[in-house]
This record gives C-alpha cells, sequence and structure tokens, in this order.
C-alpha cells in the first residue's frame, strides 16, 4: 500500500501541526531571485487535492493546499515574478512565471463562500509546524489528470491509512459552509421550527 504514492509531504506519514505556530515564508522553486510570499499565521483546512487546477510538485499524484486569511499574506519579494494562471477562474493562482510555482490562490468576487481566504502550499515553506493536512479533496479528478481509473481502489485506501478521508468534491464541512453561504444568498437558510 506505501507504494500508492499521493504527495511528497504525506507519503512517508502525515506530519501534526504545532501548537502556538505563527506562519512562515514560502518560496518559489527557483534557484535565482526566488519569488518570496510570507505566510503570517497558522493555516487551515489543509487538504490534498486532486483537482487538475492546484499546483502539484512535479511526480505528485496530488496537490497539498491550506486557507489562510488573505490579510496574513503578503509577498516579501520579487512579485514582479508572479502572474496569474487564469483571470477568469474563480481562484486566480498567482504563479512564477519562470518555475511555474503557484504561490498565492486568491479570490476577489466577494460573493463566494471563500471570499477573504486565501490558497497557499505551506510544503514551499522551510518552517515546520504548519496544520497538518486532515483530507482528500477532488480524488476521482486525479483520473483526468491521467491516473490510471483501475488505481482508484488503492489511492483511496491508502489515502485513508494515512487518515485522509477521500472525498469527490471538499469535506462535508466544507461542503456544508458553502451550502449554508449560498441558503444566506437565497434567504433560504434554516431559521428554525
Ligand atoms: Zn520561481
Ligand atoms: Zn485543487
Amino acid at each position: 500500500m506505501a507504494s500508492v504514492s499521493i504527495h511528497p509531504a504525506v507519503d512517508h506519514g502525515v506530519k501534526p501541526g504545532k501548537d502556538g505556530f505563527g506562519g512562515g515564508t514560502l518560496t518559489c522553486l527557483c534557484a535565482d531571485k526566488p519569488v518570496k510570499v510570507k505566510v503570517g499565521a497558522q493555516t487551515a483546512h489543509n487538504h490534498v487535492c486532486g483537482c487538475s487546477k492546484c499546483w502539484k510538485p512535479k511526480g505528485a499524484v496530488f496537490a497539498q493546499i491550506a486557507v489562510v486569511g488573505r490579510d496574513k499574506v503578503e509577498v516579501l519579494e520579487n512579485g514582479d515574478k508572479l502572474a496569474i494562471v487564469d483571470a477568469s477562474a474563480a481562484i486566480q493562482r498567482h504563479a512564477c512565471k519562470v518555475c511555474g510555482t503557484h504561490m498565492i490562490g486568491r479570490i476577489e468576487n466577494r460573493d463566494h463562500p471563500f471570499y477573504g481566504l486565501d490558497f497557499v502550499h505551506t510544503e514551499l515553506s522551510k518552517e515546520d509546524g504548519w496544520a497538518a493536512p486532515g483530507f482528500a479533496a477532488f480524488v476521482s479528478s486525479i483520473i483526468e489528470s491521467g491516473y490510471n481509473p483501475a488505481g482508484m481502489d488503492a489511492v483511496r485506501a491508502r489515502l485513508n491509512e494515512l487518515g485522509l478521508p477521500p472525498y469527490d468534491c471538499l469535506s462535508p464541512p466544507l461542503m456544508d459552509a458553502i451550502a449554508t453561504h449560498t441558503a444566506k444568498a437565497r434567504g433560504t437558510l434554516y431559521k428554525g421550527a
């Protein structure tokens, strides 16, 4: 089972986060003039993601991605190397034009359920103590990126073994948060009997 690789940050077991951890600096993969982004807080909802939009390290089947308040995210160095991958996407991924690493995923639509949160890849930081990933999102989507459909049982078994329950969308708490946001916008949110 351990031969099923998911992502380098979890393949040898999920590392627990540290209490009181206050953030760190993400660095892109350029040897010369790397982009540096400060994340000044612990992240939330860290998870591995199988969608085709999230940035993955070379050879990884999943991405690892977490959220943090956008007011805690600041470009420190070489921000001129950043460009938005797809300006029409809900999450605007700011990537390094040279090495391709996604540094910040930002939502500009104020009506989006996750507005105010930036998406970041904490593996790009040398600091130890980031919140551990807690689930796997969009697992079936790895097939869209070329994963053998016959290997999916083994992938889900490995995710369960790592303590990353596999979902084919987001986790139940996040799906509930999105639906609650939608119900509020529609005026259909439960108000009690
Ligand atoms: Zn770079
Ligand atoms: Zn994703």
